[in-house]
């Protein structure tokens, strides 16, 4: 998508902190870190949300959810724990609509989520 930050991101015409490339997924730094760790990772493929991505039926959300575990162990966080979050919809504070994981580590946790 033309218009679409995260795919400009993957095709390097907007760079970004990327600290895992895999054929189908990229994971770059959040411009705005929540946590020590705070990584997104995406699909190379533009899909809107977590829903699409799902409905998508091809493996990649799995090939996602490996990536995002790949970059906690890169991060030295999968020991100590982290979270996987995607915000889904508007109201759930989605505001890039190319799906994204975020990866969370790196300090305490709350739970529940804010
Ligand atoms: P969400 O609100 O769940 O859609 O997450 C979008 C995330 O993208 C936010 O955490 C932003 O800080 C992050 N973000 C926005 N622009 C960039 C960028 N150019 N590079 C890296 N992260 C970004
Ligand atoms: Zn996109």
């Amino acid at each position: 998508m033309s218009d679409c930050l995260f795919c400009k991101i993957v095709a390097k015409e907007v760079p970004a902190d990327i600290v895992l490339e895999t054929g189908r997924a990229l994971a770059f730094r959040d411009i705005n870190p929540q946590a020590p760790t705070h990584v997104l990772v995406v699909p190379r493929a533009h899909h809107e949300n977590a829903a699409a991505l799902a409905a998508a039926d091809d493996g990649l959300a799995d090939d996602l959810l490996k990536a995002c575990h790949t970059v906690a162990v890169q991060e030295g966080v999968a020991e100590s724990g982290y979270r996987i979050v995607f915000n889904t919809g508007e109201g759930a504070g989605q505001t890039v609509f190319h799906v994204h994981a975020h990866v969370l580590g790196g300090r305490g946790l709350a739970w529940p989520p804010g």
